[in-house]
């Protein structure tokens, strides 16, 4: 019979074809820059990676974990067992009806599939990603006709005549090449299932693999620099296992979904930006892009290639510049794609190369770099907030039990309510604390997320160099930002180990320990509806959820949460420097977050933030109170109790 000889030399010519193809986009990849990796225990940790920790995030959607499970395990379970049954003829009617068995099981995932696209949501990709599941559905039910003679199910031959072998060995070659093709072929010369081949890869080469097994990994990586260039200005500049990073995208525009810059009408989507940096790698334009574009920006315009800079016609800089680093996308993304480290990259090369921070960008980096605060304030007025606060310095006392990292809020007005909340707090509870008074700069986190990681990291060396001189078990600051420095970027450049063996707490961590302790009493809370906004840079940066809510609820609030909230809050527009570089969108990403507070019926949203306190304050009223909890909470105190 024809099929007899062409179903073999099908599979084989596809599966030599998807080698070459995959050998191809290798070297696409291997055209960036070196990076080390453990080969042998990332492949071997794949399968985990895979099974584990992308399915726990592929899990938050039911409908779509299960059909993933259903349609990819049945997928590479029959394809092994087609290469067995078909290409290799083992005779074996076990290896026949277990190869019926995954089809079928493919088949119902793939119905899901077929199903969800009739009527997709708008952060789905459509093009060739609407034909994906007519290729899963036929390729499923193709080799379970073909499978059947082999399973003892029909006669061998489907005891049909010459001229119906011929008929139908022609029907169901074109059947096989069709749906096998866009299984084998397209997964390694650019189709819908290139996902499956890359994201695999991705997985077993990941730049932070510190991420699997539920770690978390969000410190920025160090620029190199004094090189002939820095940051990424041309695709070929990111690491190779970024760039494979970027071909793992499965286009399902979750990060779209979660993007405030995108939901505000700014020129980002992180989807777009992935698949334009796909378009970067592989060169050629956007004009086969089919998912939602970046707000107010044409699709087809975009031209790129390995070597040419990407903000030279295939991404704008304010496409760069609109991003708060929420982490909302990388949080949210299946294939554990980083967003930030690529964007950040990008805006390193802007800043350090091309000093074209927009706005008010290079003005706020040259105070930093004069005055070690973002504002210019003269240094010497860094502790004037704390002239009544009789305070210890730690260069009068050199060693204490709690270092109080004041952080910037220490120049502003609002946020020295804050400071001086949470030192009343402090002294209730009898803390042996000190601040560093005028010895403390700026943390560098603005100067690092706008790109400079030149001042960044001379800030981070020269407070180091500072902390170094003292003796203290912990550090403790209301500032998620400068947190989340000293925290998890800091280490870098510790060489003399001043952070080795201290702990470095958020100020509602540590005020919780207070309370646990019975360190601090507090009166229940009479105001009113409350909810609460999860900081970026204290959830999804540092995973502390838990913490401000235990402390409401302490007293007696019952937090009436958000739609968005815990690792799926919205950013209140803070971050990542965008309130400088302050590019237009249709509306202001914090009077979203308002509304989102006014929704809950709240009468006051709670806070942990100076940065989002300024931000959801900058609401225009009436609107409900913002305050922070560690003001909340020295209201409630009561003195002398505890
Ligand atoms: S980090 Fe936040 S703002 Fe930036 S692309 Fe991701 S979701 Fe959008
Ligand atoms: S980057 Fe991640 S979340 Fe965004 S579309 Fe691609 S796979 Fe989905």
């Amino acid at each position: 019979m024809i099929l007899d000889w062409l179903l073999p030399t099908l599979i084989a010519t596809l599966i030599l074809l998807a080698g070459i193809g995959a050998i191809r986009r290798a070297n696409l990849w291997r055209a960036g820059q070196a990076e080390k990796v453990d080969i042998l225990a990332g492949l071997m940790a794949m399968p985990k990676r895979y099974l584990h920790d992308l399915h726990h995030v592929v899990e938050r959607d039911k409908y779509m974990s299960r059909t993933h499970v259903a349609t990819g395990g049945g997928f590479v379970l029959a394809m092994v067992l087609v290469v067995l049954v078909h290409l290799l003829e083992i005779n074996s009617q076990i290896l026949a009806w277990l190869l019926l068995a995954a089809l079928v099981m493919m088949f119902c995932g793939a119905v899901f599939v077929f199903k969800r696209r009739l009527n997709p949501p708008s952060r789905l990709s459509k093009g060739p990603w609407m034909r994906l599941p007519k290729s899963l559905l036929t390729f499923s039910l193709t080799f379970f006709i073909l499978t059947l003679p082999a399973a003892g199910i029909l006669p061998d031959s489907f005891g049909l005549g010459e001229m119906g072998q011929i008929l139908l060995g022609l029907v169901f070659g074109v059947l096989v090449l069709l749906s096998l093709g866009e299984m084998l072929f397209g997964m390694t010369w650019g189709g819908p299932m290139k996902h499956a081949f890359a994201g695999a890869l991705h997985l077993a080469f990941h730049r932070r693999p510190e991420r699997f097994g539920g770690g978390r990994s969000t410190g920025l990586k160090p620029a190199d620099l004094g090189g002939d260039s820095h940051g990424v200005a041309k695709p070929e500049d990111f690491k190779w296992n970024q760039l494979l990073g970027f071909d793992a995208c499965v286009q399902c525009g979750r990060c779209e979904a979660m993007c405030p810059a995108f939901a505000a009408g700014q020129p980002l989507n992180p989807k777009k930006l992935i698949q334009d940096m796909v378009v970067g790698l592989a060169g050629g334009t956007d004009e086969k892009y089919a998912g939602s574009a970046y707000p107010n920006v044409e699709v087809g315009k975009a031209v790129g290639s390995p070597t040419q800079v990407i903000t030279e016609g295939l991404v704008s800089a304010d496409t760069l510049w609109s991003c708060t680093t929420c982490r909302a996308c990388v949080e949210e993304c299946p294939m554990m794609i980083e967003h930030v480290d690529a964007i950040v990259d990008m805006r390193r090369f802007l800043t350090l190369e091309k000093g074209d921070t927009p706005n008010k960008g290079a003005e706020i980096l040259e105070n930093i770099i004069a005055t070690d605060n973002p504002n210019g304030y003269a240094p010497g007025s860094r502790t004037h907030w704390a002239a009544d606060q009789n305070l210890s310095v730690m260069k009068d006392v050199k060693k204490v039990d709690v270092l109080f990292w004041v952080s910037d809020g220490a120049f502003d007005m609002r946020s020295q309510r804050i400071l001086r909340a949470f030192v009343k707090l402090l002294k209730a509870a009898k803390v042996d604390v000190a601040i560093l008074g005028d010895e403390e700069r700026d943390s560098g986190d603005v100067a690092r997320r706008l790109g400079d990681d030149a001042t960044f990291q001379s800030l981070a060396k020269r407070n180091l160099a500072t902390l170094s001189q003292y003796e203290f078990n912990t550090i403790v600051t209301t500032d998620p930002h400068a947190f989340h420095c000293l925290r998890n970027e800091y280490q870098d450049f510790d060489e003399q180990g001043a952070l080795q063996e201290v702990e470095v707490l958020h100020h509602t961590t540590f005020l919780n320990r207070l309370m646990e302790q019975g360190k601090l009493s507090v009166a229940e809370f009479m105001g009113g509806k409350v909810t609460y906004h999860d900081p970026c840079y204290l959830g999804r940066y540092n995973g502390e959820y838990e913490s401000p809510r235990a402390l409401l609820s302490g007293l007696g609030i019952e937090v009436a949460e958000m739609e968005r909230s815990g690792y799926r809050s919205r950013c209140c527009g803070g971050g990542g420097g965008a309130p400088i570089t302050d590019i237009p969108g249709e509306r202001r990403i914090a009077d979203m977050r308002m509304e989102e507070v006014v929704a809950t019926g709240a009468e006051l949203v709670a806070v942990g933030c100076q940065q989002c306190t300024a931000m959801l304050e900058g609401v225009v009223e009436p609107r409900p109170q913002v305050r922070d909890i560690a003001e909340i909470m020295a209201d409630q105190l009561v003195e002398g109790a505890a």
